[in-house]
């Protein structure tokens, strides 16, 4: 059984900011090969390159917008071209679009629902099928592939003025244990990590100033706003064969924030 993911090839969608990058950044140390997913700023998807071969690993940015049937293809297309295989893909890329339900527009709700949700299913379904081809290989990882989905708490917490990004991570909840009930019998293990408050420039404006940064710790029985490192210690550990057990799990990294704070001193 191995610690880490020594050899392995890696793809992490939206690996140019925030969670993505540390993720990309936390395999290549760990040993893998990782191609990086952006779908803008290529110069900062060329500094995590940079980075990833600053630890002596093999990374390539690919361009796709994860939404786009054609361009996942293409994205995966261009993993094995470069790589040969892929053993793991953390299915990251997301965004809000926040609106008060009175004010949502049809366009907001279908473009967060397209890249969070169907943009996930199009990367599951792609690494499915090049894990399917492969198999497992014994001497890369016990099992054929792992999928890491990047849900989040609002996939449990309901989260008013955020109904678009909340039904998505609800929906990749469910996809993703329906994925994992289906694929498992065949050695992919598919699993997903609920950050809490990570900071990133997701959600800049609750943390950027003192008075809004006080009013989220309220919410974070820990104390401390979380990191991208954080989040990419447990996908290293969820890519591993460490976890080879863990199937169809989200793993909740969130300081607490799912034990309902409010309850400890009003309940
Ligand atoms: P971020 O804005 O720093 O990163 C999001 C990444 O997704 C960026 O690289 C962006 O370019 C990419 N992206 C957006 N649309 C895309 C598309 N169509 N195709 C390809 N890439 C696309 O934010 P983050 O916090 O790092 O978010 C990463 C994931 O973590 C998201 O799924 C988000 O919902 C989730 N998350 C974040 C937090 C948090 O507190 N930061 C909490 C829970 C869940």
């Amino acid at each position: 059984m191995r610690s880490s993911v020594d050899g392995q090839k890696a793809i992490v969608t939206g690996a140019n900011s925030g969670i993505g990058r540390a993720v990309a950044i936390a395999l290549a140390r760990a040993g893998a090969d990782v191609v990086v997913n952006y779908v803008d700023r290529a110069e900062a998807a060329d500094d995590v390159v940079a980075e990833i071969r600053a630890a002596g690993r093999n990374g390539i940015a690919v361009h796709a917008d994860v939404a786009d049937e054609g361009e996942v293809a293409a994205l995966f297309a261009a993993a094995r071209a470069a790589f040969g295989t892929v053993d793991i893909v953390v299915a990251n890329a997301g965004l809000q679009d926040d609106a008060p339900a009175a004010a949502m527009t049809l366009a907001q709700w279908h473009r967060v629902m397209d890249v969070n949700l169907t943009g996930q299913f199009l990367c599951a379904r792609e690494a499915i099928r090049e894990f399917l081809r492969r198999g497992v290989v014994a001497s890369v990882s016990a099992a054929a592939g792992k999928i890491i989905c990047m849900s989040s708490v609002h996939q449990t917490i309901p989260w008013a003025g955020h109904a678009n990004y909340a039904a998505s991570k609800g929906g990749i909840r469910m996809m993703m244990e329906s994925l994992a009930q289906e694929v498992a019998p065949r050695r992919i293990r598919v699993n997903a990590i609920a950050p809490g408050a990570i900071r990133t420039p997701i959600n800049r404006p609750a943390w950027e100033t003192s008075e809004a940064l006080s009013r989220l710790l309220q919410l974070i029985p820990y104390g401390r706003i979380g990191e991208p490192e954080d989040v990419a210690r447990a996908a290293v550990w969820l890519a591993s064969d460490e976890s080879d057990y863990v199937v169809g799990t989200t793993l909740y990294v969130d300081g607490g924030m799912t034990l309902f704070p409010g309850f400890s001193t009003n309940g």
